[in-house]
């Protein structure tokens, strides 16, 4: 909390309408059209909902296929599995997790109805070589841009790229709500169905705009829009959004310019710095040299305090897909999934920290040495 948070729920309590897109979530919807110039954004009770409503918006049946990098979140693939589609895993790049763009052409079939590619920590995956292939090919794009708030891939916000986009607000995010999420709809097509299935499959938002006369249920849908008061929070984390991303960046930053020496002497690799694929300050990580490395890194910060964490088990050899995954071995996947360690970042960490905590990874390593 960083603002008008409280103040802004007591509004929306004392206006007498808490439940969904009211004044809130239209300020929010709003912000986020005309800063980013999205199409049309619709806010969501979570990102996983986001990506619900994109697999009925992209009519996914049984069979269909939807390409994905494998180092990823659940929700990115369980919608899609949800609505009887096949996931075909994609490897990371080599010099990050993002899916390979060089890897997506030779898994498309004509079952193909969707990629679906997710900007890792917030940076940018190769989108001319991506929206070309899409093109090219006459395949859907979407964005998992649930790490990408305020992100951009040659000075163009990351979200206005695929026809459609998702974003999390969840706690863990940049800017948060609790629970919550956001879809962005660029193609045009599908503005007037996205809406009928956000509102429950009826034509709720047409006939209060008195285009319709009748409300009805009408399409496929579910209760995917957050109450007022979730909207409400989420304004105040906008105002305040250049703050935070400010604060964010530049904690990234430290951290960066604190472990390139160790980098240097080739202990670790630093997540990378690329003009056309800034961070959004969303995650710093590390790469170690190897899976029992981290392990003793970690327990050695663990030991003085400082809680850093790897991340994603590669989905297709998760225990719920892994029967289904036909596919080769994923090896930059494996070795994110081994090697790759989070550093804390968040909103309040002081500089004081930082140069603790990298000190302390600094002095693992000279240890290490000496053994
Ligand atoms: C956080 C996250 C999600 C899920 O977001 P929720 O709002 O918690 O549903 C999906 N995909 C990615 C890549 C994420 O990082």
């Amino acid at each position: 909390m960083c603002g008008n948070e409280t103040k802004y729920i007591k509004e929306a309590v004392k206006s007498g309408k808490i439940s969904g897109n009211g004044y809130f979530t239209n300020k929010c919807q709003q912000y986020f059209e005309t800063k980013y110039n999205f199409g049309k954004c619709l806010l969501t009770s979570s990102c996983t909902d986001a990506l619900e409503m994109c697999a009925l918006l992209a009519n996914i049946e049984k069979d269909d296929e939807v390409i994905m990098p494998s180092y990823t979140f659940v929700s990115t693939a369980l919608a899609f599995v949800r609505r009887g589609a096949k996931i075909i895993f994609v490897d990371s790049k080599k010099n990050n997790p993002n899916i390979d763009e060089n890897e997506i052409e030779k898994n498309i079939t004509p079952k193909t109805k969707v990629i679906v590619v997710v900007h890792y920590a917030g940076v940018a995956c190769n989108m001319d070589k991506i929206c070309e292939i899409a093109k090219l090919h006459n395949i859907m794009l979407i964005e998992d841009a649930a790490q990408a708030f305020d992100s951009y891939y040659k000075e163009k916000p990351l979200g206005s790229f695929g026809s459609l986009a998702t974003f999390s607000f969840h706690e863990t995010k940049n800017i948060i709500s609790g629970e919550g999420g956001m879809l962005v709809i660029n193609d045009p097509k599908l503005y007037s169905r996205a809406e009928i299935i956000w509102e429950k499959g009826t034509n709720r938002a047409d006939f209060s705009r008195g285009f319709v006369k009748k409300y009805e249920w009408v399409d496929l849908g579910s209760s995917f829009l957050p109450s007022e008061l979730i909207s409400a929070f989420l304004y105040a984390q906008i105002e305040k959004a250049d703050i935070i991303q400010k604060k964010r960046i530049n904690i990234w930053e430290k951290y960066y310019k604190n472990l390139k020496r160790l980098e240097e002497k080739g202990f670790i690799k630093c997540a990378e710095i690329d003009k056309n694929c800034p961070t959004n300050g969303h995650i710093f990580y590390i790469i170690c040299r190897n899976n029992d490395e981290r392990t003793k890194l970690a327990k050695y910060l663990l030991d003085n305090n400082i809680l850093a964490v790897s991340h994603y088990l590669g989905l297709h050899k998760s225990p719920y897909y892994k029967n289904q995954y036909q596919g080769q071995k994923l090896e930059n996947c494996d070795k994110y999934e081994e090697c790759l360690l989070r550093l804390p970042l968040y909103y309040e960490l002081k500089t004081k920290e930082i140069d603790f905590i990298c000190k302390t990874i600094t002095e693992f390593y000279t240890k290490n040495l000496k053994v």
